[in-house]
């Protein structure tokens, strides 16, 4: 298992739609095991496989961080959301591709989703709280949409902006 570095936005990759994921392989079971290893390491709560530059369909994601929790990692090949509540929630959203930037994303407050597990079982269970809208967070970045599309154009731009120049700073001290 190895940490895989983590595309930082604006990068192509994070706005490309993944490609279904026919038979998991060998090599996307390693994926999924370093996407975990690395998403625990950043430390965050989701991680999408185009953020490792992979254009799979691929999630991790564990979100039993109350302090004590025993870890709850879910590796979601070709996750989909079947369902969804009207009722909203707010959540403040953060990203590993976008580092230190937070905003309020409104989202379904409980979906169910059905996926597709390591050893190739079909699952399907019902998500809410934290859990509903990280697992939303994680399936837009399949589709190529990152949080901050949620937000008006100023402030994406200004996010934009600040990560370019993190990405540059990162690039001269490498
Ligand atoms: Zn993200």
């Amino acid at each position: 298992m190895s940490i895989r570095p983590i595309l930082i936005h604006p990068d192509p990759r994070l706005k490309t739609v993944a490609d279904p994921v026919s038979d998991i392989t060998d090599e996307l079971q390693r994926l999924a095991e370093d996407m975990l290893v690395t998403m625990y390491d950043a430390p965050g709560i989701g991680l999408a496989a185009p953020q490792v530059g992979v254009l799979s369909r691929l999630i991790v994601l564990d979100c039993a961080r109350d302090e004590g929790a025993r870890p709850k990692p879910y590796a979601m090949f070709n996750p989909e959301v079947v369902w969804a509540s009207a009722d909203k929630n707010i959540h403040e959203e953060g990203c590993l591709s976008i580092p230190e930037t937070f905003a309020e994303v409104t989202r379904p407050a409980e979906v169910v989703v059905r996926w597709t597990d390591p050893s190739g079982d079909q699952k399907e269970d019902r998500f809410s709280g934290l859990w509903a809208t990280c697992i939303q967070h994680e399936i837009d970045h399949l589709k190529g949409v990152l949080f901050i599309d949620y937000l008006g154009p100023l402030k994406r731009q200004l996010i934009t902006r600040r990560m370019q120049k993190l990405k540059r700073e990162r690039a001269r001290t490498a």
